[in-house]
């Protein structure tokens, strides 16, 4: 009996080193990483950059809290607004715990309580943004939930114009809902939410925990639609590995949040600054974010031509998925990593692809190669 909870469930190989998009389990089998342990390791394992960054720091300061001023929170800070309509950012540990202070200062700015939220939407699993994610089986043996979380279909623009009144405080949702099965906002429903929260002075929190940070081809993935968030909200990406989150504010934002409203200690902490600063160096560069759309399109390009059309593929930069209909995806991610690809599901029937960000296109044709064998 293990002296772990088994909350994970079966786990899967004990992956013990990695480097770029490779990595080896305790036996010495490589597999080629197309996770990225959840789309966090953006610059791929045991980037030399993020290494040395990481080993420095640890020589100089591990630990602070933010009783002081810590080194390198306000560097990354800047990198994260620079050339973004946001002011402020403020970082904690996780992406539940970026939403958790999203759905807390767009509370208290607004004086309302009520925010919408959608159906297949993934949020973290935190009180607060587990009553934010449209999914019951996150929820369930948990109640009572947070009041006032309204969950609409996604998409859906008729249902969210119904549900708009004087006590909507904000709109919460996911460019790209990436655990509840790659599923992009539609350019329709994003200019319905840009009008209604235009019109109606209700702030809309994009959820960019797993879309941000380059994943989608762009800094942010808002980027690419005519949103204008209020709150962004940050982490996966972010650590390239170490655990870190963020929540990013426009100006008017930034009394609420004032002396003591809001904390925690371990939060942009010495080390998760060293290593964000790095991955931003890098992912923020234009040409780095040209590569990852060429990579995208080339990985597009091939799933389309080599699998059959009764496969859709979804999603946009390396945050891709193959909808399967209605076939379970779990046993073709068995097969794939006993063949020595590493993948993940988003829901039951679409099959995740999350590469590092650095992926190489002989990656990718071997990863096609590995997936045709399972899937034709
Ligand atoms: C992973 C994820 C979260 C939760 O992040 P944790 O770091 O696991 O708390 C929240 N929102 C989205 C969109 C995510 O993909």
């Amino acid at each position: 009996m293990s002296a772990l909870f088994g909350n994970y469930g079966q786990r899967r190989a004990q992956i013990v080193k990695g480097q770029g998009t490779v990595v080896e389990d305790a036996n010495g089998k490589q597999y080629l990483d197309f996770t990225s342990g959840i789309a966090v390791v953006s610059l791929g394992h045991a980037h030399p950059a993020i290494v040395k960054a990481l080993q420095a720091q640890s020589e100089q300061l591990w630990h602070i809290s933010n009783l002081f001023d810590i080194v390198g929170q306000e560097k990354v800070a800047q990198k994260l607004v620079a050339d973004t309509h946001f002011a402020h950012a403020f970082f904690c540990n996780s992406g539940a715990e970026a939403n958790e202070a999203a759905i807390k200062l767009a509370r208290k700015y607004t004086g309302k309580h009520h925010i919408i939220t959608f159906e297949k939407s993934f949020h973290g699993r935190t009180f607060g943004a587990m009553s934010a994610t449209g999914q019951s089986k996150i929820h369930n043996g948990f109640g009572p939930l947070v009041e006032k979380f309204t969950i609409l279909p996604f998409n859906d623009v008729a249902a969210l114009e119904a549900a708009i009144d004087d006590s909507v405080a904000a709109i919460m949702l996911e460019m790209i809902q990436g655990e509840g099965g790659v599923n992009s906002v539609t350019p329709e429903f994003a200019t319905a939410i840009a009008t209604i929260c235009e019109e109606k002075g209700i702030l809309l929190i994009v959820d960019e925990v797993q879309t941000g940070i380059g994943r989608t081809g762009t800094r942010y993935a808002y980027e690419q639609t005519v949103l204008k968030p209020t709150i962004v909200t940050l982490a996966k990406g972010l650590g390239g590995g170490f655990p870190v989150g963020a929540m990013l504010g426009i100006a008017e934002l930034y009394d609420t949040f004032n002396a003591g409203t809001h904390g925690t200690t371990f939060g942009g902490n010495p080390l998760a600054m060293s290593v964000a600063e790095v991955v931003l160096e890098h992912v923020f560069e234009p040409a780095f974010l040209q590569q990852v759309q060429e990579l995208s399109h080339y990985f597009v390009e091939q799933l389309t031509q080599q699998l059959p059309s009764s496969y859709t593929i979804q999603g946009k930069g390396l945050l891709l998925g193959i909808g399967c209909g209605e076939t379970e995806v779990a046993p073709y991610i068995a097969q794939a990593e006993e063949k020595g690809l590493l993948l993940v599901g988003a829901g039951p029937t679409v099959i995740r692809l999350l590469p590092p960000l650095t992926v190489s296109k002989s990656e990718i044709d071997e990863a096609v190669a590995i997936l045709k064998t399972i899937l034709l």
